[in-house]
């Protein structure tokens, strides 16, 4: 049980921290944050 949690844990905090130094490198859209590639070009910094 406690290692699944663990696991669990490790599993969120490492999509978290992979989503957001994507978002910091700009591969994704800074307003939408769901698509690599917005069709908006407003969007786009
Ligand atoms: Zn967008």
């Amino acid at each position: 049980m406690v290692t699944t949690v663990a696991v669990g844990a490790a599993s969120v905090l490492g999509f978290l921290a992979g989503l957001l130094t994507l978002k910091a490198k700009g591969a994704w859209c800074a307003v939408c944050g769901v698509t690599k590639e917005c069709p908006d070009p407003a969007h786009r910094a």
